[in-house]
């Protein structure tokens, strides 16, 4: 077996096995296998073995890489991960499928626009930045409500859940707790929480779609 679909096999089993600890519905977790940085070659292999939700952080980088490898092929379903600008979110639009990183009203008012031009529907999850790090995207979890609240009724966007990234060199698990409880609070089912290092966990605390790449395709070097 290539080494790809090796990596794959394995991710997909330590999900099952997560999912049947916590007594959840398999179906109810999406693996989004997150390409940023692989090359066609790499991707292949996981679309050849029944992959169908990838994963990028740049929009250039996804232009450039996934038109190819969706021509003729089976239908997939392509996830911005990474921070969306607003003079990208024409290209965004017509490539993705659902954006995880919505956290501002500027991009939500473009991506409303350019939906309904486009005549596009994207999943859309706003992300929150539940460690309140300086540095990091995301509306603040005290925020999260009225903003959520601003996309539905302001601009019409159908949010479809939330997404975090907790900090690095903490316990991800109150976060991940955080995400679940804000999610229920604002009857939102879907939760994009859960990378290679912690999925498992992930899982346990209520996560819908899980974003692993390096458990998949190796390290990123
Ligand atoms: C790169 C990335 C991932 C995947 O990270 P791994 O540790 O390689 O699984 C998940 N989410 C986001 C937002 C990323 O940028």
């Amino acid at each position: 077996m290539n080494e790809v679909a090796a990596g794959l096999a394995a991710v997909k089993a330590r999900i099952a096995a997560a999912v049947i600890r916590a007594g959840r519905d398999p179906a109810a977790v999406t693996l989004v296998a997150v390409t940023k940085t692989f090359g066609a070659d790499e991707i292949r292999p996981a679309i050849a073995a029944g992959q169908r939700d990838f994963g990028e952080n740049r929009v250039q980088e996804a232009a450039a890489k996934w038109p190819g490898l969706k021509n003729g092929g089976p239908k997939l379903n392509l996830h911005l991960i990474g921070p969306l600008q607003t003079n990208k979110v024409r290209d965004a639009v017509a490539l993705f499928d659902a954006i995880h990183s919505l956290d501002r009203d500027k991009l939500a008012e473009a991506l409303s626009k350019e939906m309904a031009r486009q005549e596009r529907r994207l999943a859309l999850f706003v992300q929150v930045n539940t460690g309140e790090e300086p540095q990091k995207a995301g509306v603040l979890p005290g925020e999260t409500a009225s903003f959520v609240e601003r996309c539905r009724a302001k601009h019409g966007l159908p949010v479809k859940g939330l997404m975090c990234i907790p900090p690095q060199d903490e316990d991800p698990a109150p976060h991940f707790d955080m995400l679940a409880r804000l999610g229920d609070g604002l009857g939102l089912r879907a939760l994009s929480m859960g990378m290679s290092g912690d999925f498992e966990t992930a899982i346990a605390h209520g996560a819908t779609h899980v974003r692993v790449g390096s458990a998949i395709f190796g390290s990123r070097g």
